[in-house]
């Protein structure tokens, strides 16, 4: 899969991608992310890529031209039109199988923005899609690219071990995951449940699968009763399991 990121600071993505999971992907091939410079398809002596919005009001807007020049470079050579994905506050909320669905196309265009955003006109033009990472409002796209390059590229074969099977974690199956222990088997007095000890894995996955039920109960309700309408039939624990904390 290609991610084509448009940004005005590519250099800030391409550090962060370089770096571990995301950084093997891209060495072994298995995905391609280039982040191209906005700022390069300004057509004026000082490479000036925003101006003042129309009606007054503070800050500054990136303008149409640029964003659309670059638009048209990253795709002059695709087979087919690209998703184009603009990241904004005023998008559908980033979700699990959002990241499923972008994990199909084969190119994949993010482009940031920055300042005040970007001009209506060329979001018209070429946005397919506009998605946020959550209510809250970040300087530049340019993070919130990051997090949809990160989270759809650990779904595309080759980018995540056979261990690290993405089939098995929180979402996948409408589920918060179950809680998880490692060495060693009691730490500060807490000892690891008996059942992961057991060597019984039919055990194992039932306790599991009753963990995750409980988990998601406690702290995602929205999801809980989500999973509790679609699956009418099987049994599902009424009550929370977490232990109050004592308070200081
Ligand atoms: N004036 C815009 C508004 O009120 O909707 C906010 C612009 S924000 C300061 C600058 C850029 O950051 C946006 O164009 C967008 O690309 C990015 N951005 C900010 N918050 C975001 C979020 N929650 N999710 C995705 N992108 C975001």
């Amino acid at each position: 899969m290609k991610f084509h990121i448009m940004t005005l600071f590519p250099g800030m993505v391409m550090n962060a991608l370089s770096e571990s999971i995301t950084g093997r992907a891209m060495g072994s091939g298995a995905i391609s992310v280039e982040a191209v410079n906005i700022r390069d398809y300004a057509n004026n002596k000082h490479n000036k890529v925003d101006d003042y919005t129309y009606g007054g009001g503070a800050g500054m807007l990136m303008q149409a031209d640029p964003v659309y020049l670059c638009y048209e470079d990253i795709t002059k050579d695709l087979s087919a039109p690209p998703r184009v994905v603009y990241l904004t506050p005023q998008g559908s909320t980033y979700d699990q199988n959002m990241a499923k669905e972008f994990s199909k196309e084969e190119d994949i265009i993010l482009l940031c923005g920055h300042y005040e955003g970007i001009d209506e006109r060329v979001l018209e033009e070429i946005v397919t899609d506009y998605v946020s990472i959550g209510d809250y409002v970040l300087t530049g796209g340019e993070l919130a690219a990051m997090v949809i390059v990160d989270s759809v590229s650990r779904l595309c074969p080759g980018v995540l071990s056979n261990s690290d099977s993405p089939d098995v974690e929180s979402f996948s199956d409408g589920l918060l995951e179950y809680p998880q222990y490692s060495r060693p088997e009691v730490w500060h007095g807490k000892r690891v449940p008996e059942v992961l000890l057991s060597g019984d894995h039919a055990k194992v996955d039932e306790w599991r699968h009753e963990m995750a039920l409980v988990r998601t109960m406690d702290r995602r309700f929205d999801l809980y009763k989500k999973y509790v309408l679609s699956h009418p039939d099987e049994f599902i624990p009424k009550k929370s399991r977490r232990k109050k904390r004592k308070k200081d």
